[in-house]
This record gives structure tokens, C-alpha cells and sequence, in this order.
């Protein structure tokens, strides 16, 4: 057995089902744990109280807390970690680093020079997915472009032991009194930040209680995930992104409560394994369209219409209500991603790539490859994307996916007062009726910026010149 080893973590911020920590583990006999604030995703956070950072800071404490009560304690650092983890390797002296792999094209590029630097032995695991991207191919050998006949494949390839628990052994961890002088976690105030507000609790124990709830309601998930006023998914996703719960201890679970519903919240985590794979494959997509030839696609530059989709004023209750929800939260409804996201692209005609960079600055779970492959399927541009000449109604969405109007009264109160009809298009309803339920238009809530009806066809034909897809 060797001696030492050192664990750094990044997005996998749990201490168990760990595959980096359950190898290091298992071949040294003191294993010391390392997080390192890496200023060079830091310096681009636009926000002093990213909610992220809060989500992460979180997550780490709970790390330490854990690490603590078995007498070591998590190291973490703040720089570049292409200059800090083979500093503390060297100053540790170990003989292997540990850490799990990520595919973004920055974690490739940093991972690389890391391990170029270092002088122990490197080791990197899977973790962050079941099936990397090389492990799912179609017949010829290639990537899947298309995600269902890429799910069944998912399925038939699948082996137990890609789920297998990967198991952290207990008792190596490196004394706390031996890691001498190095950093401990520091506050979000230390780092120049301060906490964001978030809708749930951060860490390992949390998410686990959550996935424990979901599963009460998972055989129900394929009726209800769609409709935002209920409480119908599992709202995990910044735990997956975070690593704060296993993705293989998420289809575990599932597997022990068969039914529809199961299956169905299987076949979503699987998406989530599609998009890592497409992003580990076409590192493109990070710059411009799936499709390159969709690059040519002329977008409208409308700053004042990105505004009032950015602050809730668009006129479509829907809409504003999704993106007023998530100004105040972090969080978005996955079936409000997708209507916003058409609204954005298909109505107001404006870059996915704006309202992409704008998920990416907000959302609790930003993921580089899941909002990227979503941001490309809403704008027909992606991998396995939206027909272009699909374009979902603002109104219609509303009427049949907040059927009473309810997600909308909570998010755009001044709306309140009208029926469960009105509510989907106040600019339709009669003056009598706003006037009873206090909707002035132009002044308590906007008019429509745009009408639909005369934005479809434009879509069409701005999308239809660049890909000449049949209808
Ligand atoms: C424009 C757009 C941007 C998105 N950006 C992100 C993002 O940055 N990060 C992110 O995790 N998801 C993103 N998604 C996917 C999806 O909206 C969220 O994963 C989902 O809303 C999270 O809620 P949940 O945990 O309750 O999901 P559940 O319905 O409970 O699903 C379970 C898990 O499966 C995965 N998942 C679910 N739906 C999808 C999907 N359509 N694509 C890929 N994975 C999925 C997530 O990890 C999720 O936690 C985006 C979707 C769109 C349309």
C-alpha cells in the first residue's frame, strides 16, 4: 500500500460513493481532501452573491464537518489550481493525486496542465456520469446524435458495476494535526462574496433527504413533471451539478421503486448523460451552434426586448412569471426553460446564445453541457433539436400547463384579480374585465412587445433560409 495520497474535489462534494476518494482510499493510508476556490471561474461571476458559490460553500462545510468528526479536515485553497494543487502535493509529499473527471473544456485543459506539473502519480476516475461519452457508441462506432435510440443504447450497455456504490473506506483519512499549515475553509466574505439566497439546503444530507421525498411522489413524475404550480420533479439538479448526491445512487434508488414514473425520471437523468456526452464530444457547441451551418442564422440585436424577458415584462404572463421566479430564486421550472427559451429565440427572434449566457450567469444548477443542449434544442440549432418550425404559443403553453393560472398569480400578483381564463392573455380580455380585476395595460403590466402570431412566420422564414427542413 502507499502511504499518501490527496483527493481534490470540484463538482463531487460528498464523502461517499466517491469514486476518486473510494480509490484513494483503498490504495493509501492517509488520504488528505482538497477544494480549491479557483479564481479563474471566480473572476467571472458577475454577481457578489452568486448562489452558487453559497450552494458550494455550503456543500464544503458540511464536507469539513464530516472530515472533522473523523479527526482530519478538508483542505481549501484559493488561486489557480494549476499553481495550488501541485504546490500542496509537493508540500504534502504524496505519492498519487486523486480527482474525478469533468468534460468541460476548461476542467480538460486546467486537468491537464494540474497533471502535467504534479509530481505524484496521477489518477482520474469517472464519477460525474454513468456512461462516459466512449462507452455509448452507435453500430459504425460512433457518437449518438439522436437521444432515444442513445437511451436504449444507454440501457442495453449499462453494467452493474457501472452503478456499483464506489466505496470510501473509512480510517485513512490524514490527521488533521499532520496537515500542519494548511488553509481551511474560508467565509464567502474572505473571497470577496457574500450569501445569495437559496430555495434549498445545500449538502449531501439534504439532498439525500429530498431524493427520499421524490421518491413518495416518483411513480407519479410522468403526469406530473410538466406543470410548474406542482410539486412534481425533484428539484435535485444542483446536487447532480454540485456532486453532492451520487448520479449512481440517484438510478439505484430509482431502481428500487419500480413504476412509469421511475422509468420516466431514469430516461431524464440519461439526458443529462446525453448532453455530457455531446459536450465531451463536440466541443463546439460551447462556441456556436451544433449545427454550424445554424451559425448563419441572422438573430435579431434587440436589447430592450432582452430586458423585458430578463425582467419579467414581456406581456405574456408566462413568461413573466417563469423569469421573475427566477430572478428571485435561481431556479426554473424545466418546462418554463423551454417556453422562455422558445419565447426568446422564436417570438422575439434574439440569440439562444444571449438567453444562454444569462441562464448561465443565474441558474442554481447551471450546467455548461445541460444548458447549452437546452438553450440548442428550444433554438433548432442542437443536437436532436426542436423542429424549427415548432414553435410553442405562450398562451397555449399557459392554458395547458398552468391550467388555473396559479404559478402565474404567485410570480405577476397585479394580475391577481382575473379569472383563470383571462389570466393566459389579459391583452384579450375585455376592458370591463380589467377594469374589475385592476389591470390597467401600458401601466400595472405591460402589453405584449410582440404579438405571436406575427412572429411565427418570421421565425420560420429567418430559420427556414438556413434549414430547409420540410414540415
Ligand atoms: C434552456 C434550458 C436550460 C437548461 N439548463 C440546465 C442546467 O444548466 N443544468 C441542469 O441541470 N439542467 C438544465 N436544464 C434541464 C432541466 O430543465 C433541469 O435539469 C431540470 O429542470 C431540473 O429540475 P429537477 O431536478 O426537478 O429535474 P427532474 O425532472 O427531477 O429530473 C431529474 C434530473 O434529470 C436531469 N434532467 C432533467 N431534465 C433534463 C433535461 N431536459 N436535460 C438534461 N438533464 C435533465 C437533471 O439532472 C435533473 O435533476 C435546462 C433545460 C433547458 C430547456
Amino acid at each position: 500500500m502507499k502511504k499518501s495520497a490527496l483527493v481534490w474535489i470540484r463538482r463531487d462534494l460528498r464523502l461517499h460513493d466517491h469514486a476518486a476518494l473510494a480509490a484513494a482510499t483503498q490504495r493509501a493510508e492517509r488520504v488528505a481532501v482538497v477544494f480549491v476556490f479557483d479564481t479563474e471561474i471566480l473572476k467571472h461571476l458577475q454577481d457578489r452573491d452568486d448562489r452558487r458559490l453559497t450552494f458550494i460553500h455550503g456543500c464544503l462545510k458540511e464536507v469539513d464537518e464530516q472530515l472533522r468528526a473523523e479527526g482530519s479536515r478538508l483542505i481549501v485553497l484559493h488561486g489557480d489550481p494549476v499553481e495550488e494543487i501541485p504546490r500542496l502535493a509537493a508540500q504534502l509529499q504524496v505519492e498519487e493525486l486523486h480527482f474525478n473527471r469533468d468534460y468541460e473544456p476548461y476542467a480538460i485543459q486546467r486537468d491537464a496542465l494540474v497533471t502535467a506539473r504534479v509530481s505524484a502519480e496521477v489518477h482520474h476516475h469517472k464519477d460525474t456520469v454513468v456512461m462516459e461519452a466512449d462507452e455509448v457508441r452507435t453500430g459504425s462506432g460512433g457518437p449518438f446524435k439522436v437521444y432515444t435510440p442513445y437511451g436504449r443504447a444507454w440501457r442495453n450497455t449499462v453494467r452493474e458495476r457501472d452503478l456499483a456504490e464506489r466505496v470510501v473506506h473509512p480510517g485513512h483519512w490524514w490527521p488533521a494535526q499532520d496537515l500542519g499549515a494548511t488553509s481551511s475553509l474560508p467565509s464567502l466574505e474572505d473571497l470577496g462574496f457574500q450569501p445569495g439566497n437559496l430555495f434549498i439546503t445545500p449538502g449531501t444530507q439534504a439532498g439525500t433527504s429530498r431524493l427520499l421525498q421524490f421518491g413518495q411522489r416518483m411513480a407519479h413524475y410522468g403526469e406530473r413533471r410538466n406543470f410548474p404550480a406542482e410539486d412534481g420533479t425533484s428539484n435535485l439538479s444542483p446536487y447532480f451539478r454540485h456532486g453532492a448526491l451520487s448520479i449512481r445512487q440517484a438510478f439505484r434508488y430509482a431502481a428500487t421503486l419500480p413504476s412509469e414514473g421511475s422509468e420516466k425520471w431514469q430516461a431524464e437523468l440519461i439526458w443529462r448523460e446525453f448532453y455530457q456526452m455531446i459536450l465531451a464530444e463536440f466541443p463546439h457547441v460551447v462556441r456556436g451552434a451544433f449545427k454550424p451551418e445554424m451559425d448563419a442564422v441572422e438573430w435579431q440585436h434587440q436589447p430592450d426586448h432582452l430586458q423585458a424577458w430578463i425582467q419579467g415584462q414581456t406581456g405574456y404572463p408566462i413568461i413573466d412569471a417563469a423569469m421573475r421566479c427566477f430572478r428571485a430564486t435561481g431556479w426554473m421550472h424545466n418546462r418554463l426553460r423551454m417556453v422562455v427559451a422558445s419565447f426568446l429565440t422564436k417570438d422575439l427572434l434574439i440569440h439562444w446564445q444571449e438567453g444562454e449566457s444569462y441562464f448561465a450567469r443565474m441558474l442554481l444548477d447551471f450546467d455548461l453541457a445541460q444548458n447549452n443542449g437546452g438553450w440548442q434544442w428550444a433554438a433548432s440549432t442542437g443536437v436532436d433539436a426542436q423542429p424549427y418550425f415548432r414553435i410553442f404559443n405562450p398562451k397555449l403553453q399557459s392554458e395547458r400547463f398552468d391550467p388555473k393560472g396559479e404559478f402565474i398569480r404567485e410570480w405577476v400578483p397585479e394580475l391577481t384579480g382575473l379569472d383563470g381564463k383571462s389570466i393566459h392573455a389579459p391583452a384579450e380580455s375585455g376592458p370591463l374585465e380589467l377594469l374589475a380585476a385592476g389591470v390597467t395595460l401600458g401601466q400595472n403590466y405591460p402589453r405584449p412587445i410582440v404579438d405571436h402570431a406575427t412572429q411565427k412566420p418570421l421565425a420560420i422564414q429567418m430559420l427556414a433560409s438556413i434549414a430547409p427542413v420540410k414540415a
